[in-house]
């Protein structure tokens, strides 16, 4: 006899009838079941068969199912009958939950054929696709403690339910026409309108309307991204100039627009259906105003039934933004929308966990880094390399996110929003309640960054739990450690917009020597002046006037700053009145930004930047020579860099050649600064941390040269390089604080 475990995302993902139906298939006996640790096989037959079994599970598993452990033992036989799908055997309420999973093959087909029982059903699934976080209540994962509970199974439905061999085998958002959720469409009145509604909402979108479309973890708001006019109308209304809006369109239509391999075709095919960051094509039939300025598109392909409806048979391309208003938690109910949307295309299944979106960007090699995890990916826990005691990490406070460590394991937040008001923490504490139960997770202690006005700090503090301030970039650094299991001092880049840093400044251009109890930190861009703060991110022209000043160099040649703005900031630096020291690397990207006029105001975390990774286009920087710095008492000083950076925009040196020189420059800088500290510490591991990471640019030329040093180089991939991954950092460094661990430095 066979006996097999199986370990990883293996329940609520098809598993079990995928086990029972090929032992089935070749003639085995013996059981299959859900185990609190996983999945439970045993097996008795040929040896034939035995073997193909053990080969067929490993290779033909279900789409969004992953094994992680695989153990097989060979036993005495014990005369089994038949092979039969077992109750399981869960004892506490830590069971695993799936991540909302897109519609599989198998039911596209079915709501495509006109013979089919669920044909055109909007809510078709199985157990390898359909809802699953968005819809739990509490765990155990069953249909009375989902959304679904309020929608009584038909006798069709029940009997696959209860069938084993069936492919809707306890696959518990199961439904049809008869017993599931329907679909309406309403005008932004509530008021129901007569006639299809997938009919209806696509002659709304062709009218030019905008219509609030639920989804799974909660609403887009949807436009016909080919018509200018109501793409700039949605901007109107959501008070969004120029951030990049997400798109939606068929998989057949992609390359229309977007430039897209195989291996980023299977990014986008992928179960969990992410947002994927791909080149534009050349000609586009695609409205201006969708990504203005901007190289790259986030597109996804339809991952709810009623979404591939709308899609099928059309050359049709939407606009899908987040259903928020301001940078809010995305809503999951229409009311909340109607200052918005002309129209909604929604339905009664309610949305007990909004999830957004995820946001993933291909890089080099097939490489991609998520940078937003979130619908899809939540909440599997992530393994570390360590034990861990529960520990919640409560996250910084932009793209904020929580995480709840026990064991080996750590449970990442979905994407908790931007803002912070009333709405955004009420948001963020139900979900930590939730995860704390489905989990099953008590803290022990609490981490939190060191900002004393984070909210999250704040919130740490109301736990009566052992605290363990973190420093915002250590952080980085650590998530991204946990995340390719080094336990060991590293040489860890923190390029970033803001962080609390020890002596009070903002820091945000550090290079670290560190390990996940200490840091050393070795080398930072030398501190500027930052007048008013963190009120200046927005008015880049501001931060360059202060820079400027402060290097002694004239302001003329800055566009679109005022007389008064010039006077202001004046006076505040003689005074010495609201001015904070910055080593922020984003600061310095604004700066640069501001002074060869691309952007002097801007309405989007992180425009400015993005805009000038754009202008280096796809040319090499090895066409071009840094700009000087020098790198002395632990500081990299780069008011060289500012000056020579003007001399060239008097001599109308193109944006692009500054663009590439500048990034050329801060590559230069960073490798030299690493291998100061590798030659005098004998460390060969750097870690890439921190938002500034996001730029493609900056991230592949630091790759690759601390390559040819013969430094190995890690980054963000399964977690953000931004703020989203600082919780998971701060859980896990408080954990081996409290430990103590050896390794520590
Ligand atoms: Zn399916
Ligand atoms: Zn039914
Ligand atoms: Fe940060």
């Amino acid at each position: 006899m066979l006996r097999i475990e199986i370990n990883g995302i293996v329940q609520g993902v098809g598993f079990r009838p995928f086990v029972f139906n090929l032992a089935n298939n070749l003639n085995l006996k013996g059981y299959v079941l859900n185990s609190n640790d996983g999945i439970e096989v045993e097996a008795e037959g040929s040896n034939d068969a035995i073997e193909a079994f053990i080969q067929g599970i490993q290779t033909n598993t279900p789409r969004a199912a992953k094994i992680d452990q695989f153990s097989l033992k060979i036993l005495p036989d014990n005369g089994y009958n038949v092979f039969e799908i077992r109750q399981s055997k869960i004892n506490t309420g830590s069971t695993h939950i799936s991540p909302d999973l897109a519609i599989c093959s198998d039911c596209i087909r079915e709501l495509e054929n006109p013979n089919d029982y669920r044909y055109k059903f909007p809510f078709i699934n199985c157990t390898n696709c359909g809802p699953r976080y968005s819809i739990i209540e509490k765990t155990p994962y069953d249909r009375p403690t989902t959304s679904m509970k309020n929608f009584y199974m038909c006798e069709y439905c029940r009997n696959e339910y209860n069938n084993p061999g069936n492919r809707r085998f306890h696959a518990q958002p199961i439904a049809c026409h008869q017993c599931g959720p329907e679909l309406n469409f309403l005008d932004n009145k509530m008021n129901p309108l007569s006639g299809d509604p997938i009919d209806n909402c696509l002659s709304a979108l062709n009218d030019g309307k905008i219509v609030g479309i639920k989804g799974v973890g909660g609403f887009h708001i949807a436009c016909d991204a080919t018509n200018e006019k109501a793409v700039i109308k949605l901007r109107k209304r959501k008070d969004r100039p120029a951030k990049p809006f997400a798109l939606m369109c068929s998989l057949n239509n992609v390359l229309n627009i977007v430039e897209c391999s195989p291996f980023e075709i299977h990014l986008l095919q992928d179960s969990a259906a992410p947002i994927v960051l791909l080149a534009k094509t050349k000609q586009s039939i695609l409205a201006k105003s969708v990504a203005p300025h901007n190289p790259y598109l986030g597109i996804m392909i339809p991952y709810a039934p009623h979404q591939y409806q709308l899609f099928k048979n059309q050359d049709l391309y939407l606009v899908m933004t987040s259903g928020n208003i301001n940078d809010d938690p995305i809503a999951i109910d229409e009311r909340k929308l109607t200052s918005l949307c002309d129209f909604f295309l929604t339905h009664n299944r309610p949305i007990l966990n909004r999830n957004d979106d995820s946001v993933m960007m291909p890089v080099n090699k097939g490489k991609n880094i998520l940078l937003r995890r979130s619908r899809g990916y939540i909440p599997t826990p992530l393994s570390l390399p360590f034990n861990t005691i529960p520990t919640l990490g409560t996250g910084a406070e932009m793209k904020l996110t929580f995480a709840l460590t026990n064991n080996r394991s750590v449970y990442v937040s979905p994407y908790i929003g931007n803002n912070n008001n009333k709405e955004t923490e009420d948001f963020y504490k139900n979900t930590i309640k939730k995860y704390r139960n489905w989990f099953n997770i008590v803290p022990q202690i609490a981490a939190c960054d060191l900002h004393p006005d984070y909210f999250t700090t704040h919130y740490a503090e109301t736990l009566n739990i052992p605290i363990i301030k973190t420093q915002h970039h250590h952080a980085h650094i650590a998530a991204i450690m946990a995340e390719y299991a080094l336990d060991e001092a590293v040489i860890g880049i923190s390029y970033d917009g803001s962080g609390y840093g020890d002596d009070g400044a903002i820091w945000g251009g550090e290079i670290f020597i560190a390990d996940y109890c200490k840091y050393y930190r070795e080398f930072h861009l030398n501190y500027m002046p930052l007048a008013g703060g963190d009120v200046s991110i927005k008015y880049p022209k501001r931060i360059a006037f202060t820079y400027l000043s402060y290097a002694r160099e004239d302001n003329d040649f800055l566009p679109d700053i005022s007389k008064l703005e010039e006077k202001v900031i004046s006076q505040q630096i003689t005074n010495n009145f609201n001015i904070y020291q910055t080593s922020s690397m984003g600061r310095l990207f604004d700066c640069v930004s501001a002074m060869i006029g691309i952007f002097t105001e801007i309405s989007f975390e992180a425009q400015s930047a993005m805009a000038l990774e754009f202008l280096c286009g796809k040319e090499s920087l090895d066409i071009v020579e840094p700009y000087p710095y020098t790198i002395a008492n632990h500081e990299i000083n780069i008011i060289p860099l500012i000056k020579e950076i003007k001399k060239d925009i008097l001599n109308h040196t193109s944006k692009n050649i500054i663009a590439l020189k500048f990034h050329k420059t801060i590559i230069n800088f960073s490798v030299e600064a690493v291998n100061i500290i590798a030659q005098k510490t004998g460390l060969s591991k750097v870690v890439l941390s921190g938002g500034v990471m996001q730029n493609r640019v900056l991230l592949q030329g630091l790759f690759t040269e601390m390559q040819k040093n013969n430094m190995k180089v890690y980054y963000a991939s399964s977690l953000p390089a931004n703020d989203g991954s600082v919780s998971v950092g701060q859980a896990i460094i408080a954990n081996k604080i409290i430990n103590n661990h050896k390794s520590c430095l």
